[in-house]
């Protein structure tokens, strides 16, 4: 991703390659900060207040100072109308600041979106299992502290696939580093539940909305891998990747080893609840 166009709450827009954080600030010392990462669909970010939401829940989580919602909404807008493109991404961080000082800083980046993602939905993802035991803490928290679920990632590549499916000690089906996981039974959606060590995907909470207009009943609970992996269809979602087929889980095809219509179905539906069509 290109970066685009910054802005600072309470200051406004900045030059993109301006430096705005201070070198003891806790979000870069400690990981102490939070963020969100929210598709923007010809100029309007989807489901924004629903991010802010998120962002000043999981501040709360780590104790940070309480999101000033306002002025990062209206930095998010200014760097928004600032940007050249319209097809982007927008990410919102909220970090402490500078250790003692008490002022936090809230920043709104918007960046060109990763390409290659209608390739992929085309061609569907490969996952590798990777057994994951998330801190209490850090669980369902939008937390800077994502180095893990980097690694995670870099680790499904080395075996040859496209990102990793989180699964617990106890063999638990989770989430994806950034995305929530879903798999087809027939005319069921499977889901794992959120009182799980997941995060509250906002994409989820909207594909959640359009199942019944699709025709499909939800299940959400705590399932083992052997689900999954019998299942017609898996699939991801996210904010950026949207909604994204998998195909093979650790080498072994799901289904029939192609994209299913449930993945294109929701692909859809979600493009229609952003206002905009799904080829674009
Ligand atoms: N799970 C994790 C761990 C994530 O980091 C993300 C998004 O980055 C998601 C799920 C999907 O959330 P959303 O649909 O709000 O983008």
């Amino acid at each position: 991703m290109t970066l685009l166009a910054v802005a600072e709450a309470g200051k406004g827009l900045l030059e993109a390659d301006a430096p705005v954080l201070h070198a003891d600030d806790e979000g870069v010392l400690r990981g102490r900060a939070v963020f969100e990462t929210i598709r923007v669909y010809d100029g309007a970010p989807f489901r924004l207040e629903a991010h802010l939401d998120r962002l000043d829940a999981s501040a709360a989580q780590l104790g940070l100072p309480p999101v000033e919602r306002g002025l990062l909404r209206t930095a998010a807008l200014a760097a928004l109308a600032a940007s050249q493109e319209r097809n982007v991404v927008l990410r919102l961080l909220w970090t402490p600041g500078r250790e003692g000082s008490g002022r936090a800083t809230g920043l709104a980046l918007v960046s060109t979106l990763p390409g290659g993602h209608d390739e992929l939905r085309a061609r569907g993802l490969r996952l590798a299992v990777v057994t994951w035991s998330p801190g209490t803490l850090v669980a369902g928290v939008k937390s800077t502290s994502y180095a893990e679920n980097i690694a995670a990632q870099a680790h499904a590549a080395r075996h040859g696939a496209d990102d990793a499916l989180f699964v617990d000690p106890g063999g638990v089906v989770l989430e994806a580093p950034t995305s929530n996981v879903w798999w087809r039974e027939g005319d069921r959606l499977v889901t794992p539940a959120l009182a799980l060590p997941i995060l509250a995907g906002v994409t989820r909470a909207v594909l959640v909305e359009s199942l019944p207009e699709l025709g499909f009943e939800l299940e959400e609970g705590a399932f083992p891998l052997a689900r999954p992996l019998a299942a017609d269809e898996v699939l991801l979602s996210s904010s950026v990747r949207e909604v994204m087929p998998v195909v093979a889980i650790d080498d072994a095809p799901i289904g029939d080893g192609r994209p299913g219509h449930a993945a294109a179905a929701l692909q859809r539906a979600l493009r229609a609840a952003a206002g905009y069509p799904e080829a674009g």
